[in-house]
């Protein structure tokens, strides 16, 4: 067999130990050769191709910037908006429900006072009282009433000619408005959550929904403040719908206060299940201290950001600063107990106006809920602050 040249060391060393082994090393050697010609081929080919890839993304996305452009510079402008007064703004739509847990407490003091101080730097304040039971906002703040509407709600009436007694009705409604008896079926309108399902269920189509009234909203302007109030028609006893009514007629406003029912039922939280931030307003006694409780669960439950505001605040009493530590909760501010409030407050007077001192504290009251309105997390549900 004729012996190739020998050119390298490893290969010489090869052929001096076994001839046909380094035959084998020339081959593997060879096909490597080949191998790595290969892989370089194809490299190269890839690289091509991705940046061929690239130039032609990189040109269609040129050509669609181009027409945006164009697209723009000729699209309509709209006047720009004009910007709030005020350098500390907290965001073009805040609404601050004001509720309690008990009546009495103060909330329509804190809101009126609250609505005139915010109004008073500038901003476009909507006032809406949601205590449709006994509205009392417009004592304060003395609205000029431009217009008022109805608010109706739809009940069922049972045709005595087509029902057939048969009980569907009556079984399916959860609130009890529906009497079936052998020979008659009777609805009482009180009782009825207006929810439909009779109508839907009645196998005879002897139901039918008519309008009732129930209650009306009044809008107008007091001053700066702009002034919407629901009221329930005497002897209703669902509110829910006249302050949803309420809440629909709110003007755009930079802040919107809502004026809670007391409580913690239904008519509150209609109210303040959709606030930004729910201000309790309570005083240092047992009762408005246990129901501040039972308040700050039902902010809790529905997720809202809460802080609390004591009226008829007095120093040795510090019971609420004592609960609003143990619940995590803000004290926002301390209305001092003042026969001066009390006085404007039975004159129909907004204390601000003429009470020394109570302007400072609603303005700093004011700067406090634009804080916590501005950062809702750190006042959120307990546990989770
Ligand atoms: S479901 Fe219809 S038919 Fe049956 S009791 Fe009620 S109204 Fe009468
Ligand atoms: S509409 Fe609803 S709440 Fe009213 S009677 Fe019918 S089922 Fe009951």
């Amino acid at each position: 067999m004729e012996m190739e040249p020998v050119r390298s060391a490893r290969g010489r060393w090869a052929r001096a130990w076994d001839p046909v082994a380094a035959d084998s090393v020339a081959a593997w050697a060879k096909a490597a050769a080949w191998a790595r010609a290969r892989v370089k081929d194809r490299a190269v080919a890839w690289v091509r191709v991705v940046a061929w890839v690239r130039v032609v993304v990189w040109a269609k996305a040129a050509a669609w910037a181009a027409v945006r452009a164009v697209a723009w510079d000729s699209a309509p402008r709209s006047p720009p908006t004009a910007r709030p007064t005020d350098e500390n703004t907290v965001g073009p739509h805040m609404k601050l429900a004001i509720a309690s847990g008990k009546g009495g407490t103060g909330k329509t003091t804190v809101a009126t006072n609250l609505a005139s101080t915010i109004a008073g730097r500038g901003r476009t304040v909507a006032y809406v009282d949601c205590d449709t039971e006994a509205p009392n906002g417009h004592l304060f703040l003395h609205p000029r009433i431009e217009d008022t509407v109805a608010v109706e709600r739809r009940v069922p009436q049972i045709d005595p000619d087509l029902c057939q007694h048969c009980g569907a009705c009556a079984e399916l409604c959860r609130f009890n408005a529906v009497l079936c008896l052998p020979a008659r079926t009777v609805i009482y309108d009180e009782l009825c959550h207006s929810c439909g399902g009779c109508t839907l269920v009645c196998p005879e189509g002897a139901i039918r929904e008519v309008s009732r009234p129930m209650g009306q909203v009044s809008r107008g302007t007091a001053g700066p403040v702009r002034f919407v109030s629901g009221t329930l028609d005497v002897g209703v006893a669902n509110s829910p719908p006249v302050v949803r009514a309420a809440k629909r007629a709110a003007p755009e406003a930079e802040w919107t206060i809502l004026d809670a029912p007391p409580g913690t039922s239904c008519p509150m939280i209609e109210t303040v299940r959709d606030c930004d931030y729910l201000v309790l307003v309570t005083e240092p006694t047992p009762f408005g201290l246990h129901d501040l409780r039972l308040a700050i669960a039902v902010a809790r439950s529905l997720g809202r950001p809460c802080g609390v505001v004591v009226n008829r605040a007095r120093p040795e009493a510090g019971e609420a600063r004592t609960l609003c530590a143990e619940e995590g909760v803000p004290l926002l501010a301390e209305i001092p107990e003042d026969i001066a409030i009390a006085r404007a407050y039975a004159r129909g007077r907004l204390a601000v106006e003429c009470v020394d001192g109570l302007p400072a504290l609603f303005e700093n009251l004011y700067r406090t809920l634009e804080t916590a309105c501005g950062a809702p997390a750190a006042c959120g549900p307990k546990g989770r602050q």
